[in-house]
């Protein structure tokens, strides 16, 4: 068997992992706060040690307040028969997320403004909330729509039922930090708030699930904090609660719509030039395979709160596919056909061809920086005996030696001198060895 194949059969094995993680999770009806993120932090738990967070209604967090604990526990709508027509135990997509508790008679003319279907879509049910402003309401599929309006009768009575609680609770999230040779951490963020939605974002939290796990098992030179909270106000609430450690986050990368079968996307940091940005570019591009990077703009998802301008921190976001770019986007076609293996899989090579990369790429500075140091004398000239290709690493060296003025990493040098970063990377260490760079970091 050879590397590749290795890698690859390990690769699938993560991939059905990851998968079979998003099996598991799919049934759950999460969102903000509640019993679902709960249960999602208690799976994810049983795979990755995490500490779990509980915020209390109320807390101000920057700008914004925790707000009332949303549970549910049944939801349905009934017609004069008895007959449930809608029901959130077929889908968990059917209620709006966060609606108040209703128990009530009304005639489907009442009944109708709180009914939501897209037309555009007419087999799908779209996923709705309403989180800051309390209202109810269901969702269905436009074609259900239609069909139960020309099934009613005109004095027709429906019972509705929705079996909810907004009461004083918290907010809760995960956290899973892995300590490393130095305080620099990098920090990965996942949204965990939505319900039976599978690329958004069951594959986040599977991505970020098992590139812990797989970190936990190798040595690293950063630290690793890993996050699992709800959209916005997750990363609102734990920025209020951080603030003071932000500094040490070095790199940050939020994930999310990582399982669909469309090429990868990385939006930039705000910053736009930070090393996690320069990082993913260069891992996208040796990849070969088709994909883009786009400039930071203020909407999306957690980087929005990362990227604020009182934080700015060097966070960027990697998708496939990104939110509101597929059709199936907050709908019930997010769902377990949605998302494959291969493509869950193919994600987390990339995450962790991240982490190598920033594990690998130092900054340095030259000892001898005045002239060229004399390579004949220390045995280097043209001698990088046990090489592939002498030349190359006798011109990766040079590049080295001359980009040594402590304002260059190893990629930067890769990125000038065209060479590959692994052959910059191993000249590197050559060079360490017979001290005539120093890494900074
Ligand atoms: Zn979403």
């Amino acid at each position: 068997m050879t590397e590749t194949t290795i890698a690859s059969a390990s690769e699938m094995d993560v991939g059905r992992s990851m998968h079979d993680l998003v099996v598991d999770l799919y049934p759950i009806c999460r969102s903000i706060t509640g019993d679902g993120a709960r249960q999602t932090l208690a799976r994810i738990n049983e795979i990755i040690l995490l500490e779990i967070h509980e915020i209390p209604t109320g807390t101000p967090v920057l700008d914004w307040t925790v707000p009332k604990e949303w549970n549910i526990r049944d939801a349905f709508v009934k017609n004069a028969n008895g007959d449930r027509v809608i029901d959130f135990q077929a889908s968990n997509l059917h209620v709006v997320n966060y609606s108040v508790p209703v128990q009530r008679s009304m005639t489907w003319q009442d009944l109708r403004p709180h009914l939501h279907s897209d037309p555009e879509h007419p087999d799908w049910i779209p996923y709705r909330t309403s989180y800051y402003v309390e209202a109810w309401g269901f969702c269905l599929s436009h074609n259900r729509l239609l069909e139960l309006e020309r099934a009613t009768a005109d004095d027709e009575v429906f019972e509705v039922c929705i079996d909810t609680s907004l009461t004083e609770g918290s907010l809760t999230y995960g956290e899973c930090v892995l300590p490393g040779v130095t305080d620099a951490e990098v920090l990965i963020s996942t949204h965990i708030c939505h319900p039976s939605l599978c690329n958004d974002n069951l594959s986040g939290m599977a991505l970020a699930t098992y590139l812990a796990k797989s970190l936990r098992s190798r040595p690293h030179r950063y630290s690793y904090r890993f996050l699992f909270i709800p959209g916005t106000i997750g990363s609102i609430a734990w920025l209020a609660r951080n603030e003071s450690g932000l500094d040490r986050i070095h790199h940050g990368l939020v994930v999310a719509c990582v399982g669909d079968a469309g090429p990868f996307t990385y939006k930039r940091s705000r910053r736009g030039d930070a090393e996690i940005d320069r990082v993913v570019a260069y891992v996208l591009e040796q990849r070969g395979s088709s994909s883009s990077i786009r400039d930071f703009v203020p909407y999306g998802y957690d980087e929005r709160q990362y990227c604020s301008p009182g934080f700015n921190l060097p966070v960027g976001c990697l998708s496939r596919t990104p939110h509101g770019e597929f059709p199936e986007y907050h709908t019930s076609a997010d769902n377990l056909d949605f998302i494959d293996r291969q493509a869950l899989a193919g994600s987390m090579d990339v995450c962790r061809q991240i982490v190598e990369m920033l594990e690998a790429n130092r900054s340095f500075v030259g000892l001898a920086t005045k002239g060229e140091p004399q390579l004949g004398r220390r045995g280097l000239y043209r001698a990088m005996g046990g090489f592939a290709d002498p030349a190359e690493r006798q011109m990766a060296m040079l590049w080295l030696l001359n980009l040594a003025d402590g304002q260059h990493t190893l990629l930067d040098v890769a990125r000038k001198s065209d060479l590959p970063f692994q052959s910059i990377r191993e000249t590197a260490d050559v060079l360490a060895a017979h001290e005539l760079i120093r890494f900074r970091s």
